[in-house]
């Protein structure tokens, strides 16, 4: 098969063996795979990366000298079964599942390859005719509706979000799922400001002409909850945030910052904040966000700035980093 792979360090495009389904497996085609920011730490830092998974208990052993398939925003087409294994749903379904441990291992591929194995227990039909492209996006938008579960969202909260880049939008995306008004999102980009808009923020601020935190507490009164979403992933935003909200503020860190931070623990003391830390998404979070895309609740399209072969995953990678031009961009390894 055809696979973008990652190969000291650097991605490349090269024809891998076809793997092949074991009892309890599925062999899925590979329509649509969003690149993370996951999937950049991994090529730029991910023996780093993995001894920080190590530390918090977390994640299998990872060999980088190794080849390594990227990939664990997929939908895939079922095209076979492994032997005797329960087939849930026809070939030619399309489905998402679930990513445990896929595309961040040596073993088993992800979706920046034309065949990958999954679990039969975790696949999840795609309905309604949803197109692959925005089916993959179930695992990003998942992070945000778990990220404000986390908050435990009441209606008293007003939501500040930080950072309008995959997550960020995932959670202004769940934040209106679960009916919260006075939206608040701060980004330096223009682009991603629109974007926040359209994905339901009720107020966009550049951080270079405004504090997001003055223009919250403009709207902001006393029975009203200050809730913040940190969403940059950046050293050095948790102390601003902590200078910047008032007393009893409730902080989910939903970006994740893989460097050493620094914070004066103090000024967070003496506003008594609550500082929540939130990861990836449980199975029925999963499930739900897969089901308000196929309903419609849940309007993805304007994310997926750019959709690339397996020979154009290097470059896409490259460009992510440019907020301007590229939010998610889909890897379709049939190209
Ligand atoms: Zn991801």
């Amino acid at each position: 098969m055809r696979a973008a792979v990652l190969r000291g360090g650097r991605m490349v495009a090269d024809t891998l063996p076809d793997p092949v389904p074991a009892a309890g497996q599925a062999l899925v085609k590979s329509l649509a795979c969003g690149i993370c920011g996951t999937d950049l730490h991994a090529m730029h830092d991910g023996p780093h990366m993995m001894a920080q998974f190590r530390r918090a208990g977390v994640g299998r052993p990872l060999d980088f000298a190794r080849d390594i398939v990227l990939g664990h925003e997929f939908c895939c087409e079922i095209l076979d079964y492994g032997p005797d294994t329960p087939q849930p749903f026809r070939r030619g379904t399309h489905v998402t599942a679930f990513p445990t441990g896929i595309g961040l291992s040596n073993t088993l591929s992800g979706g920046f390859g034309e065949l990958m194995l999954l679990d039969v227990t975790r696949l999840e039909p795609v309905t309604n005719g949803l197109p692959p492209h925005l089916a993959a996006l179930t695992e990003p938008m998942a992070v945000g509706v778990h990220a404000v579960a986390k908050a435990r969202l009441t209606q008293r909260d007003l939501p500040l979000v930080i950072g309008c880049g995959p997550v960020g939008l995932a959670v202004i995306a769940a934040l209106k799922l679960q009916g919260a008004a006075g939206i608040v999102a701060a980004d330096f980009s223009p682009a991603r400001r629109a974007l926040a808009a359209r994905m339901g923020a009720d107020v966009v601020v550049d951080p270079r002409m405004d504090t997001p935190y003055r223009h919250w507490h403009e709207i902001a009164d006393a029975d009203r909850d200050a809730l913040v979403f940190e969403c940059t992933g950046a050293a050095g935003v948790l102390q601003q945030i902590l200078d910047g909200v008032p007393v009893n503020a409730r902080i989910v860190m939903a970006g994740a910052c893989p460097v050493t931070d620094r914070f004066e623990p103090l000024v967070g003391t003496l506003k008594e904040v609550n500082i929540q830390f939130a990861v990836a998404y449980t199975a029925a979070e999963f499930s739900r966000t897969l089901h308000d895309l196929c309903e419609g609740r849940l309007d993805v399209s304007a994310m997926v700035t750019a959709r690339v072969g397996t020979a154009g995953v290097a470059r896409a990678m490259a460009e992510l980093s440019d907020p301007e031009r590229q939010v998610k961009i889909v890897v379709e390894p049939w190209r």
